[in-house]
């Protein structure tokens, strides 16, 4: 813990953390060297660990990188942060996101963007988002693991920028209770590390039932690391076709075509499937989020968390408040969210992107058919300058083309780094597979390593 904290201190040019928590830590730490002289230690007694600062820590501030959390210390733990303490993980701090977790660069943080580690000359590069912080706390070595939170991509696109692994879990393996609501039927909790076995300890601590969140799935969580090995010999591996989109940049086709040739060369057998409807999902979710967002955030009214600016009467009190305290980014999704649910668009909007969602869902479904998981990109492009999309909102949704049709469809995902492009940036590849299949999702990115 201690070379962490010193290494925490020494990344602070990063911007990767929100608050550091030394002094938990050194206690943590103390818990964790007790219990392992008295032989009850957890799995990952001892771990230094950063946290998303999404995920509610009891007695610790918790901002979700917003101005309208101000003060906002819960008097609860989230279920993910308690699971990883009792396994004997050791939180060193609270890490930077865009805010709300709405963002694909960590840009739109209140508390000014996280830095990627990697850099092109001298250019600072976005660590991605929103984790942006959990990956670069990561990726500087200030340590081994962090949480994340995935519900477009927030945390396969940043572990592919930082060159780092990251996994999003099916929906409903990790609870969501505790952890600052963005869209709650895409939001998954997962882990960050510096390979796939470390993902797939870490994710292990982190997931498992909750009677606290109605979406979390009571089955058993199986020992991720144990089937790592297996092996990718006689596997069907998916291509699927429409990911092939144009003007896809040749280091980044020519960096798939890599990942499926070590496959193959393992023994797998590469299969191409249609995803028809791929084309649609970007627009499906850039509706459904905000419109669940939009009501998510209701609640921050003024009265209840955080901030409150003064106003004549109290419907300028929320006003004023809601103004200051939202940034321009999560402004623009409850504005999108409250106009595609109104009475006069909901069909037109809504419903239809609801449809489209069971459409690629199904699509998803008919291809796990014929083949055990699917290969892909992460991302479109390497790390891209701080600053060189901020004012071009379309741009950055464009970005997250590879990542959310998994998460329209709930399916878990991996991105682990897979090369490096002409500027000796880092790329990832994306393994997608079948609802509550991790161990083959972790066992192809361990082959693929
Ligand atoms: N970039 C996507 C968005 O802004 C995904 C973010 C996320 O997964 N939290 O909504």
């Amino acid at each position: 813990a201690e070379a962490a904290i010193a290494a925490m201190a020494a990344a602070r040019p990063l911007n990767a953390f929100i608050t550091e928590t030394p002094e938990r830590a050194l206690a943590q730490a103390d818990a964790a060297d007790a219990a392992l002289k008295a032989g009850t230690a957890g799995p990952l007694a001892g771990i230094p660990i950063a946290v998303k600062d999404v995920y509610c820590t009891e007695g610790v501030r918790t901002t979700a990188a917003s101005h309208i959390l101000d003060g906002f210390v819960p008097p609860y733990e989230s279920t993910v942060t308690a699971n990883l303490f009792a396994a004997g993980a050791v939180m060193v701090g609270k890490t930077n996101l865009d805010e709300f977790a709405m963002g694909s660069s960590n840009e739109n943080s209140h508390f000014g963007a996280a830095k990627n580690p990697w850099r092109a000359g001298d250019t600072d590069l976005v660590p991605g988002g929103s984790s942006g912080g959990s990956a670069a706390a990561v990726s500087a070595g200030v340590v081994p693991g962090a949480t994340g939170t995935d519900t477009g991509g927030s945390i396969r696109q940043p572990a592919a920028y930082c060159g780092i692994t990251g996994v999003k879990p099916t929906y409903g393996r990790c609870s969501r209770w505790g952890i600052v609501a963005y869209a709650s039927s895409l939001d998954q909790a997962g882990p960050f590390a510096r390979d796939v076995r470390d993902a797939a300890i870490l994710l292990g601590g982190m997931a498992g039932f909750d009677p606290k969140d109605s979406t979390s799935v009571d089955r058993p969580v199986p020992d991720y690391e144990a089937t790592l090995d297996a092996g990718v010999k006689g596997l069907r591996i998916g291509v699927p076709k429409e990911y092939r989109i144009d003007g896809m940049p040749a280091e980044i086709a020519a960096l798939w075509d890599k990942g499926v040739a070590w496959l193959q060369e393992q023994g797998a057998e590469i299969h191409e499937v249609s995803l028809p409807h791929t084309k649609y999902a970007l627009a499906a979710y850039y509706i459904v989020a905000p419109a669940e967002a939009s009501s998510n955030l209701a609640r921050y009214d003024g009265v209840r968390y955080g901030l409150r600016v003064p106003g004549k009467d109290l419907i300028e009190m929320y006003e004023k408040t809601r103004a200051e305290g939202f940034g321009a980014e999560v402004q623009r999704r409850i504005l999108i969210g409250t106009y595609v649910l109104s009475a006069g668009y909901y069909d037109a909007y809504y419903l239809k992107a609801q449809k489209v969602r069971s459409r690629i869902r199904q699509d998803f479904t008919d291809a796990f058919e014929t083949v055990d998981a699917l290969l892909a990109p992460t991302a479109p492009s390497a790390a891209f300058p701080i600053g060189a999309k901020v004012d071009d909102p379309i741009a950055m949704y464009l970005n997250d083309v590879f990542t959310v049709p998994a998460s329209l469809s709930g399916l878990p995902a991996l991105s682990l780094p897979a090369g490096l492009d002409a500027g000796g940036l880092p790329l990832g590849l994306q393994v997608i597979g079948r609802p509550f299949d991790e161990p083959m999702v972790l066992r192809i990115g361990w082959a693929l390593e």
